[in-house]
């Protein structure tokens, strides 16, 4: 029977079928654990358990990708014991904590997304968590703390600093300083696809600046040529200037 233990600590990881202990093997950014890993529960099993297994178990898993399962995949397992199955695949490994605390906190379960980044933070580095922790507060709505936060933070600390630090100006009603810090976040870390998209869609849906939203979806979707949302905003920003009359002013 599984045994309830505390949360938010990285632990032993053991086959989700058994029980048995399990050996993870963490690579630069990729893991492997017993025989294999069961993204969608999430979970891994031992080699005896895994011809039982039925659905999709992969040998090793991807940081990035465990990432962006956090964010959005659907789990068997419950939000809580789910994120906890990843922390004790790879640790306090900064992009699947920050997975964890997104996920937590869409679900509906904020003080568990806090204690998350409060126990990463406790294990460093501080201030990638710090901004982490700041973007959930602007979620909040907690402004004024969100700010606090951010501004003990630099550029340094975290891919999406500028991101942030914009939607914090946004979040006070200065959408031009917001604008300033969401292009910087472009040119500062343009393989960061939430940078392009914010702006993009600031640009697109709030400002209503068809043509600035166009170059700039030129220039993410060159980066980014799969992306889906990207690729469907460019479009309607072309059919947009297509219909407007100053076309070729
Ligand atoms: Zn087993």
């Amino acid at each position: 029977m599984r045994r309830e233990r505390r949360q938010w600590q990285p632990g032993d990881l053991r086959c989700c079928s058994c029980d048995a202990n399990l050996v993870v093997t963490r690579q630069a950014d990729t893991v492997t654990a017993g025989a294999a890993i069961l993204p969608g529960v999430p979970g891994a099993v031992c080699e005896r358990c895994l011809p039982l297994v039925e659905g999709l178990a992969v040998q090793d898993l991807k940081a990035a990708a465990a990432a962006t399962m956090l964010c959005e995949a659907p789990f068997e397992a419950r939000t809580e014991p789910a994120v906890q199955f990843f922390l004790d695949l790879y640790g306090w490994q900064p992009d699947v904590i920050a997975g964890g605390a997104m996920r937590l906190h869409a679900d509906g379960r904020p003080a568990a997304a806090y204690r998350l980044l409060d126990g990463a933070m406790a294990a460093a580095p501080a201030g990638f968590y710090q901004v982490e922790r700041a973007a959930l507060l602007l979620l909040d709505g907690e402004t004024g703390k969100a700010h606090d936060q951010l501004l003990a933070t630099g550029p340094d600390d975290h891919p999406c600093w500028h991101l942030h630090r914009g939607t914090l100006a946004y979040s006070v009603g200065r959408a031009d300083a917001a604008c300033e810090h969401w292009r910087l976040q472009t040119e500062a870390r343009p393989d960061q696809v939430a940078g392009w998209q914010t702006l993009a869609y600031y640009l697109l849906f709030q400002a209503g600046d068809v043509a600035a939203a166009a170059d700039l979806l030129e220039r993410a979707t060159a980066l980014f040529p799969d992306h889906p949302e990207l690729g469907q905003w460019l479009a309607e920003a072309r059919a947009r200037l297509a219909d407007s009359p100053e076309r070729g002013a």
